[in-house]
């Protein structure tokens, strides 16, 4: 039986999938009904968590550095989208012609293996049960049939592979229209989305020196169209709405495009799959719709490969619906006349609050499926916090006043919990980590306490009843994160330990979270969470770490017997073990060093606070109830290998 994959489609869509494909070892061909790659570039806009994609697959070193593009816009007001997360490395957006992506994207699924065909048309496709079979045209006018294990549509939002398979295309025509050029020879300034009484005009000069010019007539419908619009169309309208005169341009490329809304009803049936604009038409804006495609091929790759292919559907569709209702009120704000002034108004006013910004960035950059509808499984509680995962929550997070401590409570409140910011020393920066918290709207309240000390658990537990009955009336806790830690300096070989700094280590590394947790356990409430903060080291060997390690080891031990322990009460423990995490110290200023750590792991990079904050927000959220005394490796590979 073959288990060859066809992907119909080498778009940039396509091409990442039939890349990924073969990382997985499948048997991959991309058909093309074009015979040589499309000249011209009509997305180039690559968002955060594409970004991060493309890096994690060594894309972003092929392609070489991008050029920032700088804030983005939602509906045409201005949202810089780097306030998805400011501290991200690639917060914001960025600029890549989509040629060049491509080039980039086929050499790749070319050097893994997958075979590109060029210049082949479907024309039939016959889902067996067991395979499909695909018939295609050449260029020359023969045909030829494939059989294979699945066939993916990547070919577009006139997808033929979603037409020839009967997938349902639901969703609304075109209602408004925004004609668009590449022009040479016009000297006319800058504008973003200007509006002028008559419509929309944005003007932007490229490197090359033309100019790529769109516009929008207020209140008029689409036109029927086959082909590209006349250049005559784009210099009337112009005119019409800026009263500058641009017929003596000489245009190089015409095109229109429009607020079409459609999504397939789902991205499955049977062996065959959609994915990008063959699964969802949308208006261009902002750069999502390329976006969106390749998050999509990135699911599909890894779910094809281990044939969970419902849970593809399951995970994307969403996704999609919601962007595309996003897209639709980008699109009112946009192409609206002046009937929405008053709705552009409130928006921008909305848009003055950070969270708001936030809110709206993140679901540019970083799509992340909606929240589940409540099921049977989540408690009546859960069903109260609509707002986050852990609203009603209480946590204590111990060392947040910086590095992983620091993001793993700033997820947790905007999670929803109130957090208690534990710190030793450094007040000036565990009020800032409350700060930044209740600037996004969150809850939390800094408490003093130095570990490894006598006293030292009683001390931490006075400030954190006193703050949490101070705000809920009640000293009751839902999650503990045994975060501080103290390391030994680099370079002490094993032979010149003391042991006054074994014991140090010891007192605030395990003797201070085993305190912590048995200080906890009146506290906590039924479904309670304990996480402690390991290392990688436990399972690396690093020999000038040796009594860090063992330190590190200790804390694993606690939540393996504790996890036992605590089960009838519905708490679960666990151990997180990052690797080599930016936690904002200087080491991580100096570019040849944070290049050597980088190859520890297997995506080549440090990982960053947030990257374990969000592992230990999962094991704190109800949706990781299942998991306890588990050691969970967050180290981006390195225990790999
Ligand atoms: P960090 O930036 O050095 O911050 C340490 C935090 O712990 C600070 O909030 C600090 O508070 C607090 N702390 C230190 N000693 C303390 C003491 N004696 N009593 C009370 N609080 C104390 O740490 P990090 O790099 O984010 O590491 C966090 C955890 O992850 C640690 O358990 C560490 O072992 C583990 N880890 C880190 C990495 C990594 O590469 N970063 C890798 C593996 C594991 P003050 O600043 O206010 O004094």
């Amino acid at each position: 039986m073959t288990s060859t994959v066809a992907v119909v489609g080498a778009g940039p869509v396509g091409l990442l999938l039939a890349g990924d494909l073969r990382t997985h070892g499948v048997p991959t061909v991309v058909l093309e009904q074009r015979s040589a790659p499309m000249a011209e570039s009509r997305a180039s806009t690559l968002h955060t968590r594409t970004m991060e994609l493309l890096e994690e697959r060594g894309v972003l070193d092929r392609i070489g550095p991008l050029p920032d593009g700088g804030p983005g816009h939602f509906g045409g007001l201005r949202l810089d989208l780097t306030a998805a997360d400011p501290t991200h490395r690639h917060a914001g957006q960025w600029k890549c012609p989509q040629t060049r992506l491509e080039a980039v994207l086929q050499e790749r699924a070319g050097e893994l293996g997958a075979v590109v065909r060029r210049g082949r048309r479907v024309v039939a496709l016959r889902d067996r049960g067991t395979d499909v079979l695909v018939e295609t045209v050449g260029t020359d006018g023969r045909r030829e049939r494939l059989t294979c294990a699945y066939v993916v549509g990547c070919d577009g939002g006139d997808s033929t592979v979603r037409r020839l398979a009967g997938f349902e295309f639901a969703g609304r025509d075109a209602r408004r229209e925004m004609l668009r050029a590449d022009v040479a020879g016009l000297d006319i300034p800058e504008r973003r989305f200007e509006r002028h009484p008559r419509g929309l005009a944005t003007a932007h000069r490229w490197p090359d020196g033309s100019t790529r010019v769109m516009v929008h007539l207020f209140g008029t419908t689409p036109t029927p169209r086959t082909g590209p619009p006349r250049y005559d169309e784009v210099v009337t309208a112009w005119s019409q709405v800026t009263g500058e005169d641009i017929g003596h341009g000489e245009p190089l490329w015409l095109n229109a495009f429009d607020d079409t809304r459609r999504q397939a009803t789902r991205y499955r049936r049977g062996r065959v799959l959609l994915a990008g604009d063959a699964a969802h038409v949308q208006m261009p804006v902002g750069g999502q719709a390329l976006n969106l495609g390749l998050q999509d091929a990135a699911e599909l790759g890894a779910r094809l490969a281990s044939s969970d292919l419902n849970a593809y559907d399951r995970t994307r569709r969403p996704v999609g619906t919601r962007t595309l209702t996003d897209i639709q009120a980008q699109s009112y704000l946009l192409l609206g006349g002046h009937e929405v002034e008053p709705l552009r108004r409130l928006f921008a006013e909305l848009l003055e609050f950070d969270p708001v910004r936030r809110h709206l960035a993140r679901r540019i950059s970083r799509p992340a499926p909606p929240r589940p509808h409540p099921t049977a499984e989540t408690t009546p509680k859960d069903r109260s916090s609509a707002m986050g995962r852990l609203t009603h929550k209480t946590a204590l997070v111990t060392g947040s006043s910086r590095g992983i401590g620091r993001a793993v409570a700033r997820r947790l409140a905007e999670e929803g919990a109130l957090v208690a910011v534990h710190y030793a020393t450094d007040e000036d920066a565990a009020r800032k980590t409350v700060e930044s918290i209740e600037r996004d709207g969150g809850r939390a309240f800094p408490v003093r306490a130095e570990l490894g000390v006598p006293g030292d658990v009683h001390e931490l537990f006075l400030g954190v009843e006193h703050g949490l009955k101070e705000r809920t009336g009640e000293a009751a806790l839902d999650i503990v994160v045994n975060n501080a830690g103290v390391t030994t300096p680099a370079g002490v070989l094993p032979e010149d330990v003391t042991p006054e700094e074994l014991d140090r280590l010891f007192a605030v590394n395990a003797k201070a979270p085993f305190f912590v947790v048995q200080r906890a356990l009146p506290l906590l409430r039924e479904g309670g969470r304990i996480i402690n903060i390991s290392s990688g080291l436990t399972r690396f060997a690093s020999p000038d770490q040796v009594g860090y390690a063992m330190t590190k080891g200790a804390i694993e031990q606690l939540s393996l017997h504790f996890a036992r322990h605590l089960a009838p009460r519905g708490i679960t423990v666990n151990s997180v073990a990052p690797g080599i995490t930016n936690n904002g110290s200087p080491l991580f200023d100096i570019p040849e060093a944070v290049e050597q750590m980088a190859q520890l792991s297997a995506f080549k990079r440090v990982g960053e606070a947030v990257d374990v904050a969000d592992v230990v927000t999962f094991l704190a959220s109800s949706e990781a109830r299942w998991i306890t005394g588990a050691f969970i490796d967050a180290s981006g590979g390195t225990l790999l290998g």
